[in-house]
């Protein structure tokens, strides 16, 4: 199946030049998101991950679904200030300014191997916070997947060391 054509192209949001690959689209098309789903789960074989952890918002779609489906444990990553227990967090730099993932302490430990999924990859930055948020409870990162990279923003070469995947590219940002 081919998924590109599921997923729809905003130009100029949310600002101009920004070409935005929307996947509302796709999760509205039951056969696409059920495709998506396994695509993921095939790329999981072999890495004996104990947990998935979703980057918020578009990741937990993603992410709950895959977890579901494998009956593992769905683990929140969420932007500051919204996860209520004890967290650690992981700053990362924006175009302009800062931004910040967190993740719950008591969510992962030293035994676990987390896959990170989130819907695309960009410039790398919040996969890249991900990593090292996980890395702070104590546990390993597996790998990250995503459903679609923009390989001309070079995220993936920041994240080489994590077994970064993902299932389908769109050229140009
Ligand atoms: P980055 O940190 O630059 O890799 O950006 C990744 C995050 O921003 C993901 O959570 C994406 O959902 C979102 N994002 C960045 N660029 C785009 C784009 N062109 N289209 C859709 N989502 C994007």
């Amino acid at each position: 199946m081919d998924i590109k054509t599921t997923i729809q192209t905003i130009p100029n949001f949310p600002k101009q030049g920004i070409m935005f690959r929307d996947i509302t689209t796709l999760i509205e098309n039951p056969t696409a998101f059920s495709y998506v789903i396994n695509q993921l789960k095939e790329k999981t074989t072999n890495l004996n991950i104990t947990k998935i952890a979703g980057i918020e918002s578009r990741g937990f779609i993603f992410g709950a679904a895959l977890a579901k489906d494998l009956n593992l444990p769905f683990i929140l990553i969420r932007k500051k200030g919204k996860l209520p227990a004890e967290t650690f967090s992981e700053e990362y730099e924006l175009e302009y300014g800062t931004d910040c993932v967190e993740i719950h302490k008591s969510s992962l430990n030293q035994e676990d191997q987390v896959l990170i999924i989130d819907d695309l990859i960009a410039t790398g930055g919040t996969a890249l916070a991900a990593c090292k948020l996980v890395e702070k409870t104590g546990a390993k990162v597996a790998s990250c997947s995503f459903v679609v990279n923009l390989p001309d923003l070079k995220g993936a070469s920041r994240i080489v060391d994590y077994n970064p995947s993902w299932l389908v590219e769109f050229e140009g940002d």
